[in-house]
């Protein structure tokens, strides 16, 4: 099983697992409106359907075990939107979004869900100056059930290289993720699960849609790579585990204990192999996915400012 099964319609760069949504049932945000997914219509000449310009996210809500429902860090994810957004001089209205964000949820009736967020250019023009276009904001929800630590992946390193951070900012811009997509494809044809980027001095960057880390002797250390995104999940990790953040080597990754990827979708993901090389049980990260599991489900309440409740 894959980190990023396709889902009809709907289907997050980065991945949701598990259930196909119905479709046709689905209520959406769309520029300020709840409407079915159906009726949300955009023009072929849409800007971002040409070139990619535009941003999103991609959030999740749990169940929690007050009975209720929670957004896990939706504040970080929406100031990492705003972020994109800025890129492309597009208004992003945060506390806006936010309020979709629960909207959206509550119309579906949905706690455990994925939301997709996503802004973009509309039309005015095909041109490549943004300034003049429309701009569209539109929230989803998918049902979602996690599935944490129930697959082990399996890594292959990438013939592609990762967009440079130089070239592109490393935040989630739609166009950036074609990168991903080829790279996903290539790793899925030779029967891996998940790409990982590798740059040309050897150093690990990230994988298709999650961050890298690796234990060794009973110590935590999260990859840093300039060219990598700045994940939520990454930052929650380091702050639970105290992990050491620093560029790793490819070599020095191979030669780990054990090698756990992490993305709001994928969340805490044991590695079970990079190419030839096979990781054994691995016991801290299976502890650590349950630790996460607990926390965005509210059994912690000392990381409750973590959760928003729907
Ligand atoms: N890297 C990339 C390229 C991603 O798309 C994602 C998923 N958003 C991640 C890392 C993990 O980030 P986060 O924990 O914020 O979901």
């Amino acid at each position: 099983m894959s980190l990023n099964p396709e889902i009809p319609d709907l289907a997050p760069a980065e991945a949701p697992r598990g259930e196909t949504a119905a479709i046709e049932t689905l209520q959406l945000w769309f520029d300020g409106e709840v409407m079915s997914h159906e009726s949300a219509r955009v023009p072929l000449t849409t800007h971002a359907l040409h070139y990619g310009s535009g941003v999103f996210e991609g959030i999740r809500s749990y169940a929690t075990v007050d009975g209720g429902a929670a957004v896990f860090r939706l504040p970080e994810h929406l100031q990492r939107m705003r972020l994109g957004a800025a890129a492309f001089g597009a208004d992003f209205d945060v506390v806006l979004a936010q309020e979709a964000t629960l909207q959206v949820l509550r119309a579906n009736h949905h706690r455990d869900a994925y939301i997709r967020p996503l802004l973009w250019f509309g039309t005015g023009g095909l041109a490549l100056d943004v300034g003049s276009l429309t701009q569209h904001l539109m929230v989803a929800s998918l049902p979602w059930k996690s599935h944490l630590g129930e697959h082990r992946q399996r890594l292959s390193v990438s013939p592609f290289r990762r967009n440079r951070s130089a070239a592109l900012p490393p935040l989630k811009l739609c166009g950036g993720y074609v990168n991903s997509i080829l790279a996903k494809r290539e790793a899925s044809a030779r029967g891996f699960d998940e790409a990982m980027f590798v740059d040309d001095d050897g150093f690990v960057v990230e994988c298709s849609a999650e961050n890298v880390f690796l234990v060794k002797a009973g110590r935590v250390t999260a990859v840093e790579h300039a060219d990598a995104l700045p994940g939520i999940t990454r930052a929650t990790l380091v702050e639970l585990t105290g992990a050491q953040s620093r560029p790793v080597a490819l070599d020095e990754l191979l030669d780990a204990d054990e090698v756990f990827v992490c993305g709001t979708s994928a969340e805490v993901a044991s590695v079970a192999a990079i190419d030839g090389r096979e990781f054994a049980a691995a016991p801290l990260t299976r502890e650590l996915q349950a630790h996460y599991a607990g926390i965005v489900r509210g059994r912690e309440s000392r990381f409750s400012s973590w959760l928003t409740h729907v």
